[in-house]
């Protein structure tokens, strides 16, 4: 029988620049739903193998923020904002009045910034060489300050937040369009669901347009329920997940890894809470948006008076 289970969303928080890469694996093993294979000797392996098969996706959800000196010989940065998911900007900091550049970036950007400019200041300052590319990087900035990781004291740019949603193909077919956003979601061609790791069930989002106990809503079940049993005859026949996956309807659920700067999340609130957007996403997005507040209400106001209510 079908698992019904209702959307939901949660963050993952990230502190320490010590936790880069267990936050990334933890992420990463969602694609594979193997997170039941974490244990504290894991997150090199795994973090090793997706860069080397080139899925560097998977390390944009983690961000740091790092601060240098307003200086002549530190402002050549500036000119490296085509880089992809690097921050760059000039601001006071409100610790002590004193301009000061800004950069910050997703483990990604710190690494295409190493590739394309040779600067491996941002990596060798953050200190863990399983990220770095080449071993022996130069340096070419003055007094390179590590600040924090995901979020910071510097504006909304430099501000990072990652979430964990289980959601419905189709709120994350949706979410995913935000190309200033990093995404890592569950695969229906590597998870077989017809396995017992997954209960030998396919599970589906309760819909939130249909009104449970109608009869359309019955027609709905009863559809979800002659799909599982095709799904699951079918892999008895030996089909494969690339195969089964052809299967699934928007109702199947996901989980959904994504992470994005403060004004980017903005962004899709505004387009993804307001009533002309799918019911389903607007569904996560605005238990996205509610979890949101509470965390940080400062940047987050104007979204929730508009689309939650005060
Ligand atoms: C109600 C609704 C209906 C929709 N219907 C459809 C539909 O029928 N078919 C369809 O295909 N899509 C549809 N979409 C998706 C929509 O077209 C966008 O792809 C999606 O909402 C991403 O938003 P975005 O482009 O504003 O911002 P993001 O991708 O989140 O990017 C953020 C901002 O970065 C800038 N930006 C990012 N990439 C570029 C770029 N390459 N060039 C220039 N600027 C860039 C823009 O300023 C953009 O606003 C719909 C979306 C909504 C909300």
């Amino acid at each position: 029988m079908v698992r019904i289970v209702e959307s939901g969303t949660e963050i993952y928080f990230l502190d320490k620049p010590e936790d880069i890469s267990t936050h990334i694996e933890k992420c990463g093993r969602t694609c594979y739903k193997s997170e039941n294979m974490i244990t504290e000797e894991t997150a090199v392996p795994f973090i090793s193998g997706i860069l080397k098969s080139g899925h560097e996706s998977v390390i944009e959800h983690a961000n740091v923020i790092f601060s240098l000196p307003d200086i002549e010989e530190n402002r050549k940065i500036l000119q490296m904002k085509d880089i992809r998911g690097l921050n760059i900007s000039t601001e006071k900091d409100p610790n002590d009045d004193v301009m000061k550049i800004i950069v910050s970036g997703n483990m990604r950007a710190l690494r295409d910034l190493a590739r394309t400019y040779d600067v491996h200041d941002f990596l060798l300052t953050i200190g863990n060489p399983l990220f770095y590319i080449v071993a022996e990087g130069k340096r070419q900035f003055s007094d390179v300050t590590f600040e924090s990781v995901q979020t910071s004291r510097f504006s909304a740019a430099h501000n990072y937040i990652t979430t964990h949603s289980v959601c419905d193909v189709g709120a994350y077919k949706d979410i995913t369009r935000h190309r200033l956003a990093s995404f890592s979601i569950e695969s229906t061609r590597f998870c077989n669901y017809a396995k017992g790791k997954f209960g030998s069930e396919l599970t589906f989002i309760e819909p939130c347009n249909i009104e449970k106990g109608a009869e359309m809503y019955a027609y709905w079940s009863h559809c979800m329920e002659m799909i599982e049993q095709t799904y699951m005859k079918m892999a008895a026949l030996g089909a494969k997940a690339d195969q089964l996956r052809m299967l699934l309807p928007h109702s199947t659920k996901a989980d959904m890894i994504m992470s994005a700067n403060v004004p980017e999340w903005k962004h899709i609130f505004a387009l993804r809470c307001h009533s002309a957007a799918h019911p389903s996403v607007q569904q996560v997005m605005k238990k996205m948006l509610q979890a949101f507040y509470q965390q940080w209400p400062s940047f987050f106001a104007d979204e929730y008076k508009q689309f939650i209510g005060e």
